[in-house]
């Protein structure tokens, strides 16, 4: 189905097929009005002036040589680009970028059809238990997330602005290393 679309879409392809419809269509036109046996007998006075030999000029036929190359040569590189373009835009986008470290944890994430980030989740750097963060809040203060190990007991924190506010924080971070193509894991 996507390849009948991309056929559809290419300029050359689309003017084959609708050419094709055409002398169809013709061909059942004449055959409801009866007019096949007209049809026939010029079909073959044309056939035997094609067979007929004639005198022409061969500059004449290197020329129409020229022509037929040139359409062929266009005709291929017009498919050929058409091809080669569709087939990168419906190629799935594959990062094998899935885990980094930053702020002293190690964090993993999935990437949706179009590229973006999401499941995003945080693990303890020293015993790779997933962690859950803890938000503390208050009237006077900004707020805070602690990160502690429920298994180990390592922590990490408190660190600056809510679970939601560090996990923005990290999203941005990996999706600054995608634009600038780091290695991952260059955090110590
Ligand atoms: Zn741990």
């Amino acid at each position: 189905m996507q390849l009948l679309r991309r056929i559809w879409k290419d300029p050359v392809w689309s003017a084959v097929i609708a050419a094709l419809l055409v002398a169809v269509g013709l061909s059942v036109w004449a055959q409801v009005k009866g007019l096949w046996p007209a049809v026939g007998r010029t079909f073959a006075s044309a056939a035997s002036w094609t067979t007929a030999a004639s005198t022409v000029a061969n500059w004449i036929l290197l020329l129409m040589g020229i022509c037929v190359l040139a359409v062929v040569v266009v005709g291929v590189m017009l498919l050929w680009a058409a091809l080669t373009t569709s087939a990168g835009d419906t190629t799935p986008v594959v990062h094998k970028y899935v885990e980094d470290r930053f702020l002293g944890l190690v964090w993993r994430w999935k990437y949706g059809r179009d590229g973006t980030i999401y499941d995003l989740s945080v693990f303890c750097p020293a015993c790779d238990y997933q962690i859950r963060p803890v938000t503390h809040t208050s009237w006077t203060d900004p707020d805070t997330t602690m990160f502690e190990c429920d298994d180990c007991g390592h922590k990490v924190g408190p660190l600056r602005g809510s679970q939601y506010d560090v996990e923005s924080q990290v999203e941005r971070k990996i999706q600054k290393n995608l634009r600038n193509q780091t290695r991952p894991g260059t955090e110590a």
